[in-house]
């Protein structure tokens, strides 16, 4: 089959769910090149089995709220691929979850764990329940609820979940308790553990810091860095406050943040002690960014929940790191940009960026790089975490850290190397896509037609 045939069964077969269509798109477009050296990859059909989940599961989400309501939900775990390793992957609560976006992100998932060398397969679930309003007491329940029926379809050695946008610490507790208790074992089965029962340092700072660090890869390329380099960072939740943190750290100038309701513009940037402020609004009062800009008397726009052009993108920086959410630049906020010239895009979320904003970053000669490369330093130290339960140690920040450095200069590596192979040179959406390809479609073309 060709690439527009193979697009158009996955079409057919997903009619409704643009967002899994779009990811299927960019992959099926930037691996091409690697099916035509390898007709018998084409043979044995292996981009159209990665494109069909080994296994989805949809189940009724049952719970009571404070007043004693009865609450629906629905929850969700999308096996993709296990070719590699168990499946691995964040949980996400939030209401726009469904099939269409959980597809796209556990495919995205297949390569990104198969970048990172360590051995973990492609998942992701969640469900529609809005974490935003509900108290401390809702969330746990609703977690319990949850995890009464995910527990029958995870285990340490065959799918590990983890957090994603509304699952953070809180909720990666509340579930691991819930499974603890149906289970009546103690085991890795979930990331993003805390301190003292499992958990790994460094998890929590990993996708933010792993962020930068490969950003930082990218510019010594070009014999540059971030030192001195304004930045735009979008989201205000994990990845957005561990990348400032790192922009910070490494010299740099973060200078926005934002949430579904609108963005700050510090044009006098972040320093650590405003960091934390953000992150206690954030992460202990669950408040709006809106404070952060009364409290420190900086800008700050609300946003249309529609909006078509992003004003945050069309600040004069260097560096732009989307951390918020899929689709949150478009190709005029890509115009906007370039106008303004951007050096480097680095995807901190999940596909943040469109089709067309990709082409257009990557014909004017911006940096760019997907979620699957840059953001894959969670995952990765998601990995290290495994590690240290399956082992039971515990390794140092430090430890833990270099390792994380490692891992990113290793995946730039790689992305680099595929992309030259190909004739792409310095294109790190085909590297990036072409080199988890290759490593899962070898592991399934071993382990033959299953
Ligand atoms: P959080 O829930 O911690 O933060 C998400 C942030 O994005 C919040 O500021 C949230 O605003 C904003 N946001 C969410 N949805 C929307 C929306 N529809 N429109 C505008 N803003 C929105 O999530 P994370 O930081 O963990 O995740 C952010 C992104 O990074 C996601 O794409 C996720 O898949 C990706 N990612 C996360 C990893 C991790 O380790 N956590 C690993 C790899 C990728 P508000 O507070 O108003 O909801």
């Amino acid at each position: 089959m060709k690439p527009d045939e193979i697009l158009e069964l996955v079409k057919k077969r997903n009619p409704n769910e643009p967002e899994f269509i779009q990811a299927a798109e960019e992959v099926i477009i930037s691996v091409w090149p690697a099916l035509e050296r390898h007709p018998e990859y084409q043979s044995l059909r292996l981009l159209e089995r990665m494109l069909e989940p080994e296994r989805m599961i949809s189940f009724r989400v049952t719970w009571l709220d404070d007043n004693n309501n009865v609450q629906v939900n629905r929850g969700y775990r999308v096996q993709m691929s296990s070719a590699i390793g168990p499946y691995k992957g964040g949980l996400r609560f939030h209401p726009s979850v469904n099939p269409s976006v959980l597809k796209f992100l556990a495919f995205e998932q297949i390569f990104k764990n198969a970048l990172t060398g360590i051995p973990m397969g492609g998942g992701k679930g969640g469900s529609d329940f809005d974490p935003k309003g509900k108290s401390d007491h809702e969330v746990m329940k609703f977690c319990q609820a949850f995890m009464g029926e995910l527990a029958r379809h995870i285990h340490h050695r065959l799918d590990v979940p983890a957090g994603d946008i509304g699952v953070g610490g809180r909720e990666i507790g509340y579930l691991f308790g819930a499974y603890k208790k149906i289970k009546n074992e103690f085991t890795g089965v979930l990331t993003g553990k805390g301190m003292g029962w499992g958990g790994s340092l460094i998890r929590n700072e990993a996708t933010g810091y792993g962020l930068i660090y490969f950003a930082e890869n990218m510019l010594q390329e070009k014999k540059d860095s971030i030192k001195g380099k304004t930045c735009l960072v979008s989201g205000s939740g994990n990845v957005a406050q561990y990348a400032i943190e790192k922009i910070i750290h490494l010299g740099g100038r973060a200078v926005t943040a934002s949430d579904s309701n609108g963005f700050i513009y510090d044009a006098a940037g972040f320093t650590q002690d405003k960091l934390e402020f953000l992150k206690d609004l954030k992460n202990n009062r669950r408040g709006r960014i809106k404070e952060y800009a009364d409290r420190y008397q900086c800008e700050y726009h609300a946003l249309d929940p529609n909006h078509e052009v992003n004003p945050l993108w069309n600040i004069k920086a260097d560096c732009a790191f989307p951390c918020a959410t899929q689709n949150e630049v478009s190709a005029k906020d890509a115009h906007n940009l370039v106008k303004n010239g951007i050096k480097v895009l680095s995807e901190g979320a999940n596909m943040p960026t469109t089709i067309e904003a990709i082409t257009i970053l990557i014909d004017q000669g911006v940096l760019y790089s997907p979620g699957k490369a840059s953001n894959a330093g969670g995952v990765a130290t998601s990995g290290l975490e495994m590690m240290q339960n399956y082992m039971g140690t515990f390794w140092t920040r430090e430890e833990v850290d270099a390792k994380l450095v490692g891992i990113m200069k290793n995946i730039h590596q790689t992305c680099l190397a595929a992309a030259k192979e190909y004739g792409k040179p310095g294109n790190y959406l085909v590297g990036a896509n072409i080199a988890g390809f290759l490593k899962v479609a070898n592991a399934m073309r071993a382990q033959g037609v299953v």
